[in-house]
C-alpha cells in the first residue's frame, strides 16, 4: 500500500511565538490522535532548526533547497546544511518558486537530484496554469515537468520521491480540481513513471494533491484511487483545519 500524506506547506507565514504555537499543537495533535497517514509539515528555513531539535519525531520539511552544493550562494541553503539540522524533507518546484523565482524544470531536476543525495525526501510539485488548461494542454505540460526534472533519476531515486500536483489556478483561490479533474491527471502522472520505470514502480510513489484544500472537500479528493494526500496552504495554518484535514484519513 502506498504512503498516504498530508503534508503542510505554511510558506512566508507565522513569525517565531506562532510557529512554536502551531508546531506544538501539531506535535500534541499527533500524538494523541495516531494518524493513519504521514503528517509532514514545511516551514520557513528560520525555523527549522528548532523545530526539529523540539520534535525530532516530527517530519519537518523545507520548503526549498538549493540546486548548489555549497559555496558562493548568498542567501541560499544547500540540502547538505537542511540535513544537519535534521530535516527530513523539502518542498521543490513549487508554482509560487516557478513564478517569482524563475524556476526551471532544470533547476527543480538538479535540486531534486541534490535533495536525494544527502537523504532528504523531495516533495516535487508540478501543474499547470489556467491558460494551459483552458487550451487543454495540462496533459503536456505536466508530462514535460515531470520528464525533465525527474527522468534523470534512477529507479531507486525515483522510489524515494512524493510528487504533488497542483494547478497554478487552484493555489490560493479557493478554486479546486473537482475529485474527477484530480483523478484524471494523478492516474496520468502515474502512467509516465509506469512507463518510464515500471509498473511496480510507479504504484509505490504517492502523488498528492494541492490547491485550496479545506476540510469541506477533502474527503472526497482524497478517496480516489490516485490521490494519496495532500499538499496543504492554507488550511494548514491552524490546528483546527489541518487537524481535519490529518482525520480524513
Ligand atoms: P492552498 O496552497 O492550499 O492555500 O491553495 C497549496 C499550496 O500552494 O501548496
Amino acid at each position: 500500500m502506498r504512503k498516504k500524506i498530508v503534508a503542510g506547506n505554511w510558506k512566508m507565514n507565522k513569525t517565531l511565538s506562532e510557529a512554536n504555537t502551531l508546531l506544538a499543537e501539531i506535535d500534541s495533535y499527533v500524538k494523541t490522535n495516531d494518524p493513519k497517514c504521514e503528517v509532514v509539515v514545511g516551514i520557513p528555513y528560520l525555523y527549522l532548526a528548532n523545530a526539529k531539535e523540539k520534535y525530532e519525531n516530527l517530519n519537518i520539511y523545507a520548503e526549498d533547497v538549493s540546486e548548489h552544493q555549497s559555496g558562493a550562494y548568498t542567501g541560499e541553503i544547500s540540502a547538505e546544511m537542511l540535513k544537519s539540522v535534521h530535516v527530513d524533507g523539502a518542498i521543490i518546484g513549487h508554482s509560487e518558486r516557478r513564478q517569482y523565482h524563475k524556476e526551471t524544470d532544470e533547476q527543480i531536476g538538479a535540486k531534486v537530484k541534490i535533495a536525494l543525495e544527502n537523504g532528504l525526501t523531495p516533495i516535487f510539485c508540478n501543474g499547470e496554469l489556467l491558460e494551459e488548461r483552458k487550451s487543454g494542454k495540462h496533459f503536456e505540460v505536466v508530462k514535460k515537468q515531470t520528464e525533465v526534472a525527474l527522468f534523470q533519476l534512477s529507479p531507486e531515486e525515483i522510489k524515494k520521491v512524493v510528487i504533488a500536483y497542483e494547478p497554478v489556478w487552484a493555489i490560493g483561490t479557493g478554486e479546486t480540481a473537482t475529485p474527477e479533474q484530480a483523478q484524471e491527471i494523478h492516474a496520468y502522472i502515474r502512467s509516465l513513471i509506469a512507463e518510464k520505470y515500471g509498473k511496480e514502480i510507479a504504484d509505490e510513489i504517492s502523488i498528492l494533491y494541492g490547491g485550496s484544500v479545506k476540510p469541506a472537500n477533502a474527503k472526497e479528493i482524497f478517496s480516489k484511487p490516485d490521490v494519496d494526500g495532500g499538499l496543504i496552504g492554507g488550511a494548514s495554518l491552524n490546528i483546527k483545519d489541518f487537524g481535519a484535514l490529518i482525520q480524513t484519513y
